[in-house]
């Protein structure tokens, strides 16, 4: 049952858009499932969660950290975790920064951008972004490499907010590409989940959150 909507799923995506496989709320059963049927990135919303996850399953599957990220909890992850889309303050990345220069390491990163109207969502508005991205404690960093933007929309049967978020997130990263960033490597818009992956895919997006419409 998996393995077929993974390749749904896959047939839609095609060549461009990568897919990570939000397993979140998923046993490990599950997840190995997914495993068995050739894909190996995996998205989680907690560090302590993926970490058991981590430690219990295959060396060789990518875990992505998704969700909201305390501060005193990011020498957890330092060590395996492979993309980290939800940074959203400067005190956080310097955390990642410092956590993975002790470990030898360089962690790629996501700035979360506030696409939503929800009071809920987290995420940086676009001039703090560039508030981080011009800052001299943000240039001096060693350890970590910017590699795009990561934004949820609202949460909204309305097609025409979402898309209007999606195309707004989309022009955040055209112009972040077009800027001088040091030693990043800019080629990553992730956006979409399992209710508007399609949609998110139509307005640019290189990388889809899909826990629900694979797992369940
Ligand atoms: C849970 C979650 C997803 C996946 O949501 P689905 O609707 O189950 O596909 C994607 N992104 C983030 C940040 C999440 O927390």
């Amino acid at each position: 049952m998996i393995e077929h909507k993974l390749r749904l799923i896959r047939e839609q995506l095609g060549d461009k858009v990568q897919l990570v496989a939000v397993s979140k709320y998923h046993s490990q059963a599950d997840i190995l499932q997914v495993y068995n049927a050739g894909h190996k990135v995996f998205g989680e919303s907690k560090i302590q969660d993926m970490t058991q996850k981590y430690q219990n399953l295959p060396k060789d599957i990518s875990w992505h950290m998704i969700g909201h990220t305390q501060t005193n909890k990011v020498k957890y992850m330092a060590p395996y975790v492979s993309l980290i889309h939800s940074v959203d303050s400067l005190k956080l990345l310097s955390e990642i920064d410092y956590q993975a220069k002790k470990n030898n390491r360089i962690i790629d990163f996501l700035f979360q951008i506030k696409i939503a109207q929800e009071q809920t969502k987290y995420g940086l508005q676009k001039q703090e972004l560039w508030n981080i991205i011009s800052s001299e404690i943000f240039l001096q960093m060693k350890n970590v490499r910017l590699r795009g933007l990561m934004g949820m929309a609202t949460n909204t049967d309305n097609p025409l907010l979402v898309k209007e978020e999606f195309l707004y997130l989309k022009s955040v990263f055209d112009q972040l590409k077009q800027m001088q960033v040091p030693n990043n490597q800019i080629d990553i818009l992730s956006m979409g989940m399992s209710a508007d992956y399609q949609l998110a895919i139509s307005c640019g997006s290189t990388m889809v959150r899909i826990g629900s419409a694979l797992f369940e």
